[in-house]
């Protein structure tokens, strides 16, 4: 793929975080403040613990206090795991301090016509950031988003909807999805699936952005696996006008956009400002 068509989001996402440090550093001077941000990790997932330590030195670069509570994923705490309802806890966490966007008052916000919500999905928000720096028009296209899931597709379908797209949603349950892609002026593929979205499900100068992270046997790599997306890269980015490539495209915004979502936090909080 030419470098002409690659969407650079870790270098959007470096410009992001000088634009939030520079932020930062005013904040602290003129009301004394610093954000924070706190992550509970419960368990011991790797891709978890990975995001975690990214969390916390993009904290430390853009001057951020970060705390960390980690419990114990021993196995009278993974019984106890069990009983953990993703619900209650989503229900538990202050919506002004909701940074990940995920409590359903910011979703139900998010979905309404009239409303804004307090803090929008870091990766979806991530996606749109990106076509926006690069003034891909959204209003009036076709867009096609390749899963629904409450993290990713869903948000991202209701934000390119916000911004006056015809959006298409495709999931499991989809028959011809092939067909459906193929109209879409600017895809967001986030299944989870490797390398399903084929070239010929991109139309012709498509926009193409590509949220999966999966791991793909490869010998000659180091680690003996390398990191690809839920697009066939080459083939489709043969055919689109820009893709984000994998690693390197969607997943440093998400990080950006976190960080944004804090400071933007601690700004309402250092104006005193709480939620209605
Ligand atoms: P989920 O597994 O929660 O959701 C996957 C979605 O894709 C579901 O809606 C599912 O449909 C749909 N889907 C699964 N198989 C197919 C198929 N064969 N055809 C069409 N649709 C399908 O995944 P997430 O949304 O959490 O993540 C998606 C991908 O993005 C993963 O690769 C993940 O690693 C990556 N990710 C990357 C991030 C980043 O920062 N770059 C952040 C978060 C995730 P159904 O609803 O019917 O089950």
């Amino acid at each position: 793929v030419p470098a002409s068509k690659l969407i650079d989001g870790k270098g959007i996402a470096d410009t992001i975080r000088s634009e939030i440090a520079a932020e930062v550093a005013a904040m602290k001077a003129e009301t004394g403040l610093t954000p924070g941000l706190a992550v509970v990790l419960v368990g011991a997932r790797k891709d978890s613990e990975t995001y975690v330590r990214s969390k916390k030195k993009a904290c430390a670069e853009v001057g951020f206090d970060s705390f960390g509570t980690d419990l114990p994923a021993d196995v009278s705490e993974e019984e106890l795991l069990k009983h953990i309802s993703e619900k209650r806890i989503l229900d538990a966490i202050s919506i002004d301090k909701d940074v990940d966007g995920f409590h359903p008052l910011n979703i139900g916000c998010l979905a309404m016509r009239g409303r804004d919500p307090l803090f929008v999905p870091c990766t979806p928000k991530g996606c749109i950031e990106l076509l926006e720096r690069l003034h891909v028009p959204i209003a009036g296209r076709k867009a096609c988003v390749i899963g629904r899931s409450n993290i990713v597709g869903m948000p991202a379908a209701l934000l390119l909807q916000r911004r006056d797209a015809t959006v298409t949603m495709v999931h499991s349950k989809t028959p011809d999805a092939a067909r459906i892609c193929a109209e879409a002026d600017i895809v967001i593929a986030a299944c989870g699936v490797t390398e399903m979205v084929k070239g010929e499900w991109i139309k012709p100068g498509a926009v193409v952005i590509d949220v999966g992270i999966n791991a793909k046997d490869d010998p000659t790599a180091k680690k003996g696996y390398r990191l690809v997306g839920d697009v066939d890269f080459e083939a489709a980015g043969a055919r689109a006008s820009l893709i984000t490539p994998v690693p390197g495209g969607v997943g440093p915004m998400t990080i950006a956009m976190l960080l944004q979502n804090t400071l933007e936090s601690a700004r309402r909080a250092a104006q005193g400002i709480k939620a209605p």
